[in-house]
């Protein structure tokens, strides 16, 4: 199938677009894929094996949705591209947005980062609940021309060429009815998640599957949405206490509307937190400073606490094959799935459908491979940085080679001096976020402040802000 009509939003002089591409989950790496993808393919038809709600509701196939969600700055740009409008229409849906650092309560690795002045780059955080996010993404998605979302049918294997050397289609499994249907494709992507079946599929075409890099933190989540007194965290409209060698537990404190908050409570490997109610609280207490925990207590809650369990970060290597099948290319989770206490998730998928857009760019010849060694420089960074803040503490297990342990004594450094500069405190918050590289810390007016800064450091104080 061909169309001869350029896409409006395609940029000048790239071909008209043709060819039928099919997406394997429709979630949100899913979803950016074919925001991209219907730029260049005349058919997208995104397929998922969930029941997708057309309304905010939780999901099967997306049981983080049940607890704390933010998209970081990074992915809040690439929501602003992909889909304009998208986050003004939340802002006038009555979804939290936090412009100011007094807003935020951010203290990762036992530093409370200060809460003067103003943030340096624009990008406001919103604070969407998951169920809302994918939603919003979801209807635009679904109104694009040449998109079809299917649910209720599950991709259960790949079509090739004899030789396995080109991926053709997908074979899919109806749900409802348990009938079997071949769809053929010029391009398949597998964006299901961190649970994706191509390194299994691969290997049934006759391909090595990638190495896979594996750091287990053995992460317990328990959140619960609870109503709280309007004002009475003040201005504070997220709150965030990271792990610290210390304490390996943290927690985050989401605003979803008014009146409406999430506590997600987290814990590493054998100090997860428990799900009965009253234990729960108990188990905020020493993580949350004391004025949040006052507020924890006169608290309405509004569900039953819920756990979901999160054995270890994962990074397939596709990048790093020497053979792979045209036709096929993987997204998402399904590349990387990161401990999800630092939410560079859906921010991360931001960035590969940028990346994706750009090899397009370039045409369809040697995709996979252009693809995957692009997205591997970006999901680098993230990957560093995760893996490099898990192995500060003592309960996750793995090698601390001499540059980890270096790179962890100079973040333990910026954020020291975090706490009482707010240039510092903000050049670490656009690193966090994902909007520039750790490199801007080496700058060396940021480094003259984090040496000033421990030079002198504040006292350490019992966490309270604003
Ligand atoms: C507890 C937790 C908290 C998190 N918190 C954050 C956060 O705060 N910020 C952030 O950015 N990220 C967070 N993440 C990560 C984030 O949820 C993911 O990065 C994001 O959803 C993108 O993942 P994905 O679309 O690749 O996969 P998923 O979201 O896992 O979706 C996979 C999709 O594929 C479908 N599927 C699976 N198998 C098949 C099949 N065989 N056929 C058809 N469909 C299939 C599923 O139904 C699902 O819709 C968190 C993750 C967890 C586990």
């Amino acid at each position: 199938m061909s169309d001869d009509t350029a896409h409006p939003h395609a940029p000048e002089g790239r071909r008209p677009r043709d060819g039928h591409c099919v997406v394997l989950g429709g979630s949100i790496a899913g979803l950016f894929a074919a925001r991209v993808l219907y730029e260049t393919f005349a058919r997208v038809t995104v397929v998922d094996r969930d029941t997708l709600p057309t309304t905010d509701e939780n999901r099967r196939g997306v049981p983080q949705g049940r607890h704390a969600h933010a998209i970081l700055p990074a992915g809040t740009r690439g929501l602003q591209e992909m889909f304009p409008g998208l986050l003004e229409y939340f802002e006038a849906a009555g979804v939290p947005v936090v412009r100011e650092p007094t807003e935020m309560h951010f203290a990762p690795g036992g530093h409370l980062l200060c809460q003067e002045g103003r943030y340096a780059d624009p990008t406001p955080t919103y604070q969407p609940t998951r169920p809302q996010l994918e939603g919003g993404v979801r209807a635009r998605v679904r109104e694009l021309p040449g998109v079809e979302i299917v649910d209720r049918c599950e991709a259960t294997g790949l079509l090739s060429t004899p030789d396995g050397t080109r991926v053709t289609g997908v074979r899919l499994v109806h749900r409802d009815s348990g009938a079997e249907r071949e769809l053929t494709a010029d391009l398949v992507v597998d964006a299901t998640g961190r649970g994706g079946r191509t390194t299994r599929w691969l290997t049934d075409l006759g391909h090595e599957p990638p190495r896979e890099d594996r750091i287990a933190v053995d992460i317990k989540y328990v959140s619960r949405t609870l109503r709280l007194a309007p004002g009475a965290l003040g201005r504070r409209k997220v709150v965030i206490v990271g792990a610290e060698p210390g304490r390996p537990t943290g927690a985050t404190f989401l605003q979803h509307e008014p009146d409406r908050w999430m506590l997600t409570l987290i814990g590493y490997g054998g100090h997860h937190p428990p799900t009965d109610p009253g234990d729960f609280l108990e188990f905020a207490k020493p993580i949350l400073p004391s004025d949040v925990f006052e507020a924890l207590c006169a608290a309405e809650p509004l569900d039953a606490p819920v756990a979901h369990r999160y054995p270890a970060s994962v990074r397939r290597r596709y990048e790093g094959l020497e053979r792979f099948p045209d036709g096929l290319l993987v997204f998402g989770d399904a590349i990387c799935s990161f401990n999800p206490v630092y939410g560079q998730g859906m921010s991360v998928a931001a960035l590969q459908a940028d990346v994706l857009r750009e090899c397009l760019g370039h045409g369809r010849d040697r995709l996979a491979y252009r693809f995957f060694r692009a997205a591997a420089r970006r999901i680098e960074v993230a990957w560093q940085m995760a893996v490099g803040s898990d192995l500060a503490l003592p309960q996750v297990e793995g090698d601390r080679p001499l540059p980890v342990r270096l790179s962890n004594a100079f973040f333990g450094a910026v954020l020291t001096a975090a706490e009482q500069d707010p240039v510092v405190a903000q050049e670490f918050v656009k690193v966090s976020s994902l909007l520039s590289a750790p490199l801007i810390l080496l700058n060396p007016v940021t480094l003259g402040r984090v040496v000033r800064g421990n030079l002198h450091p504040r006292r350490r104080r019992p966490i309270r802000s604003h």
